[in-house]
C-alpha cells in the first residue's frame, strides 16, 4: 500500500507502560497517532499469575485508556473477551495494522526479555519501520548500567547507588551526601516495638471498571493462585497519588527504623506499598524520591528513613533492572549452588507448622503482596537453605506478587535470595538461622517450633537447615571472606554436634511434600 501523509503512527502501549509522558507518546501529534492497547491471553497465562495481579493490570490499563481518550488521543483497545482477539501481542499488532494501515510503529522497549525478543521480530514481520524507544522512566539506562558493570567482579549496589545520588542530586549537599553519610542502614534495623500501631493502608473501593475486570478474572482465571476479596490496589494515577500522599504523611517517618521488622497479621507495617503503581507506570520514581527528600528538608521525616526509601528506589530498583538486562538470558537458568529440591506444596497452601512461613504465604495469597523482609529473610531464606530449584522458586515469585515483572523479580530471586548467579549481586548468601527471624519478628513466640532449640524434635527447622546449607556448600563458600569464618565455628563444634545438625536437617527435609504440578504453569 502506498504511503500517504494521512497514515498514522501506531503506538502499542504495554500493560506496564501506563505513563502519559512515556517516550513513544509524549512528542506525538494526536491527530496523527493511534494508541493500541491489548489484553492478551498469552501474557495473562504464560505463568498463572495471582488473580489480583491480572485484575490490577487489566483495570489499570482500562483506566489509562480512558485517561488518554479524555485527553484527546485515539485509543484502540482490545479486550480479552473480544471474540477475534488472537491472544498475543504480535497477533494483535497484525490485526491493528490491518485496521489502521499505519506508516510506522513506535514502541517503548519492553520491561521483559521475552517480550523484547518478540518486538525485535516486528520489523521483519510487518515490513514497515518499527522504532523501539528507550524506557526513560528509569533513571539509569541499560547502556549506562552496562558501562558501570563492565570489568567489575562484584556489582556492589552501594557504589552504583552513590553514582545515582550524584546523577540525580538527591540528598546531596554539594559534592557531599546529606548528613555526611551515604547510607543510614545501621539505624534501620529495629525489631518490632510493642507499642507499634501502623496506620491502615488506604483502601481503594472498586469502581465500575474494576468490578467488571474482577468479574472477568473470577470467570477466566478462577483457578489461579490467590484471592480477589481484598483487592484494593490503586488502579489509576489519582489513586496512586493518594496512596503516595498517605505514605508520606503517615508512614515515611517510621519506614526506616522498622523496614526489617515483621509482625504476625500486620501485612504492611510502614512500607509504602507503592511498587505496584511504580512498576506499571502510575507513579514516577524520581518524583517520589524528590517528595521524600522534601520531607527531610522540611523537617517532616528523619534522614535515616528518607535515605532508606530513596536508596530502595534509585539504588535497588534501578540496580536490579540494570542487573537483569546485563545478565539475561543466562540469569533464567543460573544455578551456581546446584539446587535441585522441588518447591514444597506449602508455598501455595500455607499449610506448614512454621508460623513465619505460614503467615508470609497467607499475606501473599490475600494481598498479592508480602513486604521485602518477608520475601527475603523468611520465604527466600527457606528456599536458599532447603536448596529449592531456582526455576521453581522464580516461577513462584513471578506468579504470586502483584508487583512482579520478570525484570525485577528474577534478579531478586535468582541472585539475591538463591545466590544462583554465584555471587555477582550479593557478596554472600542471605542465609540466616531462626535466631534472625526471632529477633526481627513476633512469629516465634507462638510457633510449634522453638528458635532456641538447635536440633531434634521441636527445633526451629531454620537452625539445622542453616548448618546443613553451610556444610554442603563449604567448597564454594569457605574462601568468601564475609562468610569463611563461620567454618571455624562449625569445626569447633566437633563431629557429634555436626552430625546432629545434619541428621536433624535431613529428617526435616524428608518431610517436605513437593508441590503438585500446575500451580505456576499450565500442565
Ligand atoms: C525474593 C524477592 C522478590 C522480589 N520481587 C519483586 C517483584 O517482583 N517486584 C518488585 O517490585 N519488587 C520485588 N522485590 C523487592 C521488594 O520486596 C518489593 O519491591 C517491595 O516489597 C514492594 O513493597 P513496597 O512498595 O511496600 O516497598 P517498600 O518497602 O516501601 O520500598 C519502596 C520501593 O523500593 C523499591 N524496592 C525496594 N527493594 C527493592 C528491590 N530489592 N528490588 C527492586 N525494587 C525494590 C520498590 O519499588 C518499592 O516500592 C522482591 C524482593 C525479594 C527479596
Ligand atoms: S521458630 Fe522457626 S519456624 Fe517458627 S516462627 Fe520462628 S523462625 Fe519460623
Amino acid at each position: 500500500m502506498a504511503s500517504t501523509p494521512s497514515r498514522p503512527i501506531l503506538i502499542p502501549v504495554l500493560g506496564d507502560q501506563l505513563t502519559p509522558t512515556i517516550a513513544s507518546i509524549r512528542d506525538r501529534a494526536k491527530d496523527d497517532t493511534v494508541i493500541l492497547m491489548m489484553e492478551v491471553w498469552d501474557e495473562a497465562t504464560y505463568v498463572r499469575h495471582h488473580k489480583q495481579k491480572i485484575a490490577l493490570i487489566f483495570s489499570a490499563m482500562r483506566h489509562f485508556a480512558a485517561e488518554l481518550r479524555d485527553a484527546g488521543w485515539k485509543v484502540d483497545y482490545v479486550e480479552l473477551n473480544d471474540p477475534d482477539n488472537s491472544g498475543s501481542f504480535t497477533g494483535e499488532l497484525f490485526r491493528a495494522v490491518e485496521r489502521h494501515d499505519p506508516r510506522a510503529v513506535h514502541v517503548v522497549e519492553a520491561g521483559e526479555w521475552r517480550v523484547q525478543q518478540a518486538i525485535f521480530e516486528w520489523p521483519d514481520k510487518f515490513d514497515m519501520p518499527v522504532e523501539i524507544l528507550p524506557d526513560d522512566r528509569f533513571i539509569c539506562s541499560i547502556a549506562e548500567f552496562r558501562d558501570w558493570a563492565e570489568g567489575r567482579d562484584h556489582l556492589t549496589m552501594e557504589y552504583f547507588y552513590r553514582e545515582m545520588r550524584r546523577k540525580t542530586g538527591l540528598l546531596m549537599d554539594g559534592e557531599k551526601p546529606a548528613g555526611g553519610k551515604w547510607n543510614y542502614d545501621a539505624q534501620n534495623r529495629k525489631p518490632p516495638a510493642g507499642d507499634m500501631v501502623p496506620p491502615e493502608r488506604p483502601l481503594f473501593e472498586a469502581d465500575a471498571i474494576t468490578r467488571q475486570v474482577i468479574a472477568l478474572v473470577a470467570d477466566k482465571f478462577g483457578d489461579h493462585f490467590g484471592t480477589l476479596e481484598k483487592f484494593r490496589w490503586p488502579v489509576n494515577r489519582e489513586e496512586a497519588e493518594k496512596a503516595a500522599d498517605a505514605f508520606f504523611a503517615e508512614r515515611l517517618g517510621r519506614f526506616g527504623p522498622y523496614q526489617d521488622a515483621m509482625v504476625h497479621d500486620e501485612d504492611q507495617l510502614y512500607h509504602s506499598l507503592l511498587s505496584t503503581s511504580l512498576n506499571c507506570g502510575l507513579l514516577d520514581p524520581l518524583d517520589l524520591c524528590r517528595r521524600a527528600e522534601q520531607a527531610y528538608r522540611d523537617g517532616d521525616a528523619p534522614l535515616n528513613s528518607v535515605e532508606g526509601f530513596i536508596r530502595q528506589i534509585i539504588g535497588w530498583r534501578e540496580y536490579i533492572r540494570g542487573f537483569y538486562w546485563t545478565m539475561m538470558p543466562g540469569l533464567q537458568t543460573a544455578n551456581a549452588l546446584d539446587a535441585t529440591r522441588p518447591l514444597p506444596e506449602f508455598y501455595w497452601t500455607g499449610e506448614t507448622d512454621m508460623r513465619c512461613l505460614a503467615d508470609c504465604v497467607r499475606s501473599t495469597r490475600d494481598n498479592a503482596h508480602a513486604h521485602h523482609i518477608q520475601r527475603l529473610m523468611v520465604l527466600g531464606n527457606f528456599a536458599l537453605l532447603a536448596g529449592l530449584r531456582p526455576e521453581e522458586v522464580q516461577d513462584w515469585y513471578l506468579v504470586v506478587y502483584a508487583d512482579a515483572y520478570e525484570w525485577v523479580e528474577l534478579p531478586n530471586v535468582s541472585a539475591m535470595i538463591l545466590y544462583a548467579d554465584g555471587g555477582k549481586l550479593a557478596t554472600k548468601p542471605y542465609a540466616a538461622s531462626g535466631n534472625y527471624i526471632n529477633k526481627m519478628s513476633d512469629y516465634c513466640g507462638q510457633c510449634t517450633y522453638s528458635p532456641n532449640k538447635k536440633t531434634g524434635e521441636g527445633a526451629c527447622p531454620f537452625n539445622p537447615l542453616y548448618w546443613h546449607f553451610m556444610a554442603r556448600h563449604r567448597d564454594k563458600l569457605e574462601s568468601n571472606h564475609r562468610i569463611g569464618r563461620i567454618y571455624a565455628t562449625w569445626d569447633r563444634m566437633g563431629e557429634a554436634k555436626q552430625h546432629e545438625y545434619l541428621e536433624s536437617a535431613e529428617a526435616f527435609l524428608a518431610t517436605l511434600e513437593p508441590a503438585t504440578s500446575g500451580w505456576a504453569r499450565e500442565e
